[in-house]
């Protein structure tokens, strides 16, 4: 199946990664018929011209009936969520994206869309899996017997389910790719939702413009994540999108690193070293977590690939800019 020649609507467009998608589609060439997102488009990260750009609340049905209406395809990347800050404190919000994609299911099936990507999570993998920094990379199966993230976890592993269930029982076919955190510029930076690249570059950003050169630093800084490029997000989505891989599948960056090897980058980028503050009651989610990509590079041949150093330069270098068009208004 190539994306190219059907219809596509976005779903979460005015999010992060949801506009990073619809850029790279119609860079080639794809047929992007409608975004939607919640939020006033004043406040997308990307607004795309040429196409239809949708504010509704898709927890609702009729929303999402108007919003699938004359697609092919439909990628939902729509769902209310942040970082660990976010997401150990609005555990209700979290599963309430169940809407969204229990409504979306429902619409495209009634629609007889062609095909539908539903954005799962690592936060889906039994906790118990990831109480050591020196981690086992996740694969797909340990995401059983279920003990997910709190919330958003268990919200993701319920909606993976349903798309299962609709492709069974209702022919519609989906595909599922378990994000592993997205990082990039034209993302959520400040405001509480952010995740530890933003955050962490931020920190960095402010600490050197004030020149009080000390961080805070969530746990302990030893706990271990992997970091995937949103330029790699992007591409893997659609290469799941268009395979015939009808499981959840991870998609996520296999170079691990601690939260203070990610400072370390930071603090390189700046040429500052800055005092260490650890918060040891702040949220800081499982002690380690990586990807194992051994699925991925035998069903597509490819995994995601840009170095994390590479990665955060141009996040770095985005938030900066931010940072500095936000001190001066
Ligand atoms: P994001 O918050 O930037 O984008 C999600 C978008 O969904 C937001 O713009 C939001 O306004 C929109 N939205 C929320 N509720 C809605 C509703 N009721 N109706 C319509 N739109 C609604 O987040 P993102 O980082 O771009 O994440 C995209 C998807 O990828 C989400 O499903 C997320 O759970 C998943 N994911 C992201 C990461 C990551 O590291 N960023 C990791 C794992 C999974």
């Amino acid at each position: 199946m190539d994306v190219s020649s059907h219809k596509v609507v976005v779903c979460g467009g005015g999010g992060f990664i949801g506009g990073h998608l619809v850029k790279q589609l119609l860079h080639d060439g794809v047929d992007v018929i409608r975004t939607v997102d919640i939020k006033p488009r004043n406040e997308w990260y990307q607004v795309h011209p040429g196409v239809e750009n949708i504010t509704a609340d898709l927890k609702d049905l009729e929303a999402c009936k108007r919003a699938v209406k004359g697609a092919d395809l439909v990628f939902n990347l729509a769902a209310d969520m942040g970082g660990m800050g976010f997401i150990e404190n609005n555990k209700a919000l979290c599963m309430l994206s169940v809407l969204i994609n229990t409504h979306l299911l429902m619409a495209a099936k009634d629609a007889k869309i062609k095909r539908f990507f539903f954005a799962s999570s690592a936060c889906v993998y039994n906790g118990e899996k990831q109480t050591n920094p020196n981690v086992v990379a996740l694969k797909e199966s340990d995401a059983y017997p279920a003990l997910a993230e709190d919330g958003y976890g268990w919200e993701k592993l319920f909606s993976e389910r349903m798309c299962r269930h609709f492709e069974e029982d209702f022919g519609l076919q989906t595909r599922v790719a378990r994000f592993h955190n997205v990082y990039g510029p034209d993302g959520t930076w400040t405001g509480g939702r952010e995740k530890a690249p933003a955050a962490v570059c931020r920190k960095v950003i402010e600490a050197k413009i004030s020149g009080k050169h000390e961080i805070e630093i969530w746990g302990t800084g030893e706990q271990t994540r992997s970091f995937m490029y949103v330029d790699d997000c992007v591409k893997g989505t659609r290469m799941i999108m268009e395979s015939d891989i009808h499981e959840p599948i991870n998609l996520g960056s296999s170079e691990l690193v601690s939260i203070n090897q990610l400072v370390d980058i930071a603090e390189q980028f700046a040429g500052i070293q800055l005092k260490r503050r650890y918060n040891l009651n702040a949220p800081r989610g499982v002690n380690g977590r990586n990807s194992d990509n051994t699925l991925i590079l035998d069903r597509l041949g490819w995994e995601p690939s840009t170095r994390l150093v590479d990665g955060l330069r141009k996040t770095y270098d985005w938030i900066e800019s931010q940072v500095e068009a936000h001190a001066c208004v």
